[in-house]
């Protein structure tokens, strides 16, 4: 199952107990990085997790609180002794950016495979190198420049069943095969389908992280069912509503309303001003609009 960590939850500007917005996934032993603004590599140090299991960055806009933190990380990765190449996904817009922060990097010992994806239409594309059952999905976002939003949908298989391999008599080096979803044919002539020993299908695990933007009908629709949505909360003070807006930012109310239309398991908010210290005063509030909502710090952690 994904293990999944908000590294940071800070927005603008790294503070000197909120690190900037970024999540770290990690299913199977291998990583995917959304977003990496100055000291990401410091805050997945800090929360315990290996920055050498780092397969596929995302990035979601080119905006300094999301990209600076690059160069540091791709030279730790090399310090790592990584070898194999790595991924960065990124909207067009981004890409010129993305390019000048590597170029301070000079030669890495691994190789970069930056992959630009549509500004303003969504894509999908499977994400190889973590695990070919997980795809990567975008939404156009609006914000003051081009960004995207991403959506993980792992897929998984039905739940083996040894009982029914053992009353067919399958020697036990043919269940993983079996479970994969693949048809074997025994010594005996028998041929045996992957249905014959598993269960019924299980739903994938869906996490949507959406930031910056403003609050668009669009992130409800793309998050919906999410086992875990993580949307930008700019501010709480309804005051700030106008600036913000006019910023290309939501409001953590406008998040929690598009939680509750997508009627998502779950929602973590991000992406505070520097001037929200204590973005936990509005717990009750959010709450009553919806009611898994929960005001991440730094370090959140879930397995789903
Ligand atoms: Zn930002
Ligand atoms: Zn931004």
């Amino acid at each position: 199952m994904p293990e999944i960590c908000l590294l940071g939850t800070g927005g603008m500007l790294p503070l000197k107990n909120r690190y900037l917005t970024s999540l770290y996934a990690e299913y199977n032993g291998k990583a995917i990085l959304i977003d990496c603004g100055e000291g990401t590599q410091v805050a997945v140090a800090e929360h315990g997790l290996k920055m050498s299991r780092i397969e596929t960055i995302l990035i979601t806009h080119s905006h300094a609180d999301h990209v600076t933190g690059l160069p540091g990380l791709l030279l730790s990765i090399g310090n790592c002794s990584r070898t194999e190449p790595l991924d960065i996904y990124m909207p067009e817009s981004a890409e010129k950016t993305v390019r000048s922060l590597m170029a301070v990097c000079g030669k890495l010992p691994y190789e970069v495979k930056i992959h630009v994806l549509p500004d303003r239409s969504p894509t999908a594309f499977t994400a190889d190198r973590i695990d070919p059952m997980l795809m990567i999905s975008t939404i156009p976002l609006s914000h003051s420049v081009e960004c995207i939003g991403y959506k993980l949908t792992l897929s998984r298989k039905p739940v083996f069943e040894p009982e029914k391999a053992k009353e067919l008599n399958i020697p036990v080096n043919y269940w993983k095969k079996l479970h994969s979803g693949e048809s074997v044919t025994l010594d005996d002539g028998r041929k045996i389908f992957s249905s014959d020993v598993t269960g019924k299908q299980r739903p994938p695990v869906v996490v949507t992280y959406t930031t910056d933007s403003l609050s668009l009908d669009s992130i409800a629709d793309f998050s919906s069912g999410a086992d875990l949505m993580i949307c930008e909360g700019m501010y709480g003070d309804m005051e700030k509503k106008q600036s913000m807006n006019e910023k290309g930012h939501m409001l953590m109310q406008d998040a929690c309303r598009l939680a509750e239309k997508a009627q998502a398991k779950r929602l973590w908010l991000t992406h505070y001003s520097p001037a929200e210290t204590d973005p936990c005063i509005y717990n009750e509030e959010l709450s009553a609009i919806f009611g898994n909502v929960v005001i991440s710090h730094d370090g959140e952690k879930i397995t789903l």
